[in-house]
């Protein structure tokens, strides 16, 4: 098209109009369908684009979620590198309980958790248990194909990080932090002068109400006398108190 004129160059030896009746409804029959063929993959192209620009969004924030996941265990395995904060765990929570959290930087289940780190199951659902009483470990539950429930476990870094504070802010003579949400604990009677070992419900009830050092059972106490041996024990003397066995 002449863009001056805004005139159409016919092919040669053609004149507009030239021999033509009445020949707008043939335009029409031959014009239509190419149109809409047009328009057609004009449609196609555009949602292609579409596609591919939303295609492309994915990666890109997939590579940036990757890149924060990557961070955070960084984060992670930076708190748990200081000495008193692994020592803080290791006591409070369980000997496994550093290679537990390391898993958590993924949703897990027990099941994995306890295959990968070559732990018994039992041992992980304590640990996951005494992690959750602490706020540190959270999970989903999701129905499988056969319409179980599964358990996935994943960090709460936030809490883990407020732990960490915590721990490393706490003189000796503070005493270890107590997990919040948990109102009945649990101690043995023969052992606990020696062992100063109190356990939160979730981890006396996975060791099914018994001593693990002895094999009694375990006697029951309130959240407000445990408050107070936790205090009497951060006081009397350097051992600490431990909130699981370890
Ligand atoms: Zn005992």
């Amino acid at each position: 098209m002449n863009k001056k004129t805004g005139r159409v160059r016919m092919p040669k030896g053609k004149k507009a109009n030239a021999g033509t009746r009445n020949t707008a409804h043939v335009n029409a029959r031959k014009t239509h369908p190419m149109s809409v063929r047009v328009k057609k993959m004009r449609l196609e192209a555009r949602r292609e684009l579409k596609l591919k620009a939303q295609k492309k969004a994915l990666k890109e924030q997939a590579k940036l979620d990757l890149e924060a996941a990557e961070n955070e265990r960084l984060r992670v395995e930076g708190l748990l590198d200081n000495a008193v904060f692994a020592d803080f765990i290791s006591k409070n929570i369980g000997k496994k309980a550093i290679s537990v959290i390391k898993m958590l930087n993924e949703p897990q289940t027990d099941e994995k958790i306890a295959a990968d780190l070559n732990v018994k199951i039992n041992e992980v659902r304590r640990v996951l248990n005494v992690l959750d009483s602490y706020g540190v470990a959270r999970y989903d539950t999701n129905k499988d194909s056969k319409g179980w429930l599964t358990f996935k476990w994943y960090l709460d870094g936030e809490k883990l990080t407020e732990l960490h504070q915590n721990a490393v802010n706490s003189k000796p003579g503070d005493g270890y932090k107590m997990p919040e949400n948990c109102n009945d604990f649990f101690y043995c009677g023969k052992c606990y002068e020696e062992a100063k070992v109190i356990l939160p419900f979730d981890a006396a009830f996975e060791s099914q109400f018994k001593c693990e050092g002895c094999g009694k059972a375990l006697k029951q106490m309130s959240k407000e006398e445990a408050r107070v041996l936790f205090e009497e024990a951060s006081t009397s003397n350097d051992k600490g108190i431990t909130a699981a066995p370890v």
